[in-house]
């Protein structure tokens, strides 16, 4: 196996950091001086340059703000390094750039992408994925929030539920119920909505953690223009396929389980058990060999996968596996950080608020954490059932045949 990244991709690699040392560095000298609208002006300042230098959006044509780059796994992979390196700030992050952008990019009309793509590439639209609604999570082509073509524009009425950060964006893509008489998966249409409006109410809902970083958006006759559809009407189930493939792709990576592993085995040196360090209890060193083992595992898929890509190879059953991979790396971190931390769990904040040290009570936010990460994008059960049927050729899921 050649793990080197060859010649001409070390001199790109040495181009980058030099950009970064110049770019970047800056930032870091003035010892966090800038803060508020100063960092985010600096840091949008950057950005530029790294998408004038092939570095960012480089899927992107340059008339919407991208760098419009050929693909090239190889470079883009020495691109993330170089920047997580440098701790340098890539694409701004957030469902519009993950999905909503690469669905116009499909599936949109060219106003919609000029309208949409560019002010969302640069932070200034955030955009809310409305998709679940009360009793349509996995089931999702049985959503009911319904949308009637009224005088030229939709109106709609419904409620949608465990919208992330849906009280901190302006726009929603939504999939909607418009052929009420059509089969269940022919009559949705995905539908942008401007959540400013009077008939849209936003509830934050608060979780385990304290935090609210859901919302329940209710629809009340809210209203959309009528060419505010990606698609035509009923095309919504296949339009939100294009999402979603975007959305697990962008969930599996072996970089947050290498980082877990040395936290954990850091964590077990400062911990007590039996009246020593934690790190000497045979226990515990068998959990940390064996939550290695996951983590090389997942490392070396990560490689073959990387491989593939740079031979323009799909990545089959591999890429499918990651998702379930890396939320089942995330449980079992959490498990072993909470056999570590014991009783002192019981004392310490959720979320890390002022004057309160960071570091350990982040253990806390993992293990609240990682049930949710294996929830998001579709459940992990339902990750098996497409490993089985798409990676695997077996039959149907019985309940679902004939759907
Ligand atoms: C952190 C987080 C962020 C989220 N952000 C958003 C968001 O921004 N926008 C949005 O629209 N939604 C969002 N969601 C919602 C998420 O998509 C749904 O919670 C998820 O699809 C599961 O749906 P549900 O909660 O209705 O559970 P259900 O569908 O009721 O599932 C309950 C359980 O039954 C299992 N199950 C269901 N059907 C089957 C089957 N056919 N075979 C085997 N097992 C099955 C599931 O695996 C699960 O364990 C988010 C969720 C989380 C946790």
């Amino acid at each position: 196996m050649d793990l080197s990244y060859g010649v001409e991709n070390e001199s790109f690699r040495a181009e980058v950091k030099a950009f970064l040392k110049e770019a970047w560095k800056p930032l870091d000298d003035q010892g966090g001086v800038l803060k508020g609208p100063a960092l985010k002006a600096f840091i949008k300042g950057f950005r530029h340059q790294a998408v004038e230098r092939g570095y960012l959006y480089r899927g992107i044509p340059k008339r919407y703000g991208g760098s419009e780059q050929a693909a090239d796994v190889m470079k883009a992979q020495i691109i993330r390094e170089a920047f997580a390196a440098a701790r340098a700030p890539m694409e701004v992050s957030g469902n519009g750039i993950n999905m909503l952008v690469p669905t116009l990019l499909d599936r949109g009309e060219e106003w919609q992408r000029e309208m949409f793509v560019r002010p969302t590439v640069e932070g200034e639209f955030n955009w809310a994925q409305g998709y679940s609604e009360p009793g349509s999570g996995s089931d999702l082509a049985s959503v009911r929030t319904r949308a009637e073509l009224i005088n030229g524009e939709w109106v709609i009425n419904g409620s949608k539920i465990w919208t992330s950060q849906g009280d901190r964006c302006q726009y929603m893509f939504a999939l909607v119920r418009t052929e009420p008489e059509a089969a269940k998966h022919a009559g949705i249409s995905y539908l942008l909505i401007d959540l400013r409006q009077p008939g849209v109410t936003i509830r934050p809902l608060r979780q385990m953690t304290g935090e609210a970083g859901f919302s329940e958006i209710f629809f009340d006759n809210a209203k959309t223009p009528a060419d505010w559809i990606v698609g035509r009407p009923g095309e919504g189930w296949q339009v939100s396929r294009t999402t979603l493939k975007h959305e697990r792709a962008s969930i599996g990576s072996a970089d947050r389980g290498v980082e877990l592993l040395g936290k954990l085995v850091e964590l077990a040196r400062k911990a007590q058990r039996f009246g020593r360090p934690a790190i000497e209890d045979r226990e515990i060193r068998q959990d940390l060999a064996a939550f290695e083992g996951w983590v090389l595992a997942q490392k070396y898929t990560a490689y073959r996968q990387f491989s593939l890509a740079a031979d323009g190879k799909e990545a089959g059953i591999v890429g499918l596996l990651n998702k379930l991979y890396t939320t089942d790396i995330g449980h079992e971190a959490a498990r072993i950080a909470q056999e570590l931390i014991a009783d002192e769990a019981l004392l310490m904040p959720a979320i890390p608020g002022p004057g309160v040290r960071r570091g350990d009570e982040k253990w806390l936010d993992q293990v609240m954490g990682s049930l949710g990460v294996a929830i998001a994008g579709g459940a992990s059960n339902i990750q098996r059932n497409i490993i089985s049927e798409r990676g695997l050729g077996l039959p149907r899921d019985l309940a679902l045949q004939g759907e």
